[in-house]
C-alpha cells in the first residue's frame, strides 16, 4: 500500500521508522486512495 505526503504530495512507498515524509519531513501521511493511484512505477 502506498502513502502520500499531505505536505509535498510525494509518494512514499516504504515507511521506515514512524510516519514521516522522507522528502520534506512532513508527518502528515495519507493513505493513497485508489482514485489517486494513477502513476504506478514498475516494480
Ligand atoms: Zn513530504
Amino acid at each position: 500500500m502506498a502513502y502520500v505526503c499531505a505536505k509535498c504530495g510525494k509518494q512514499i512507498k516504504s515507511l521506515s521508522e514512524g510516519l514521516m515524509c522522507l522528502y520534506c519531513g512532513g508527518r502528515i501521511i495519507l493513505k493513497e486512495r485508489s482514485s489517486l493511484a494513477r502513476e504506478v512505477s514498475t516494480d
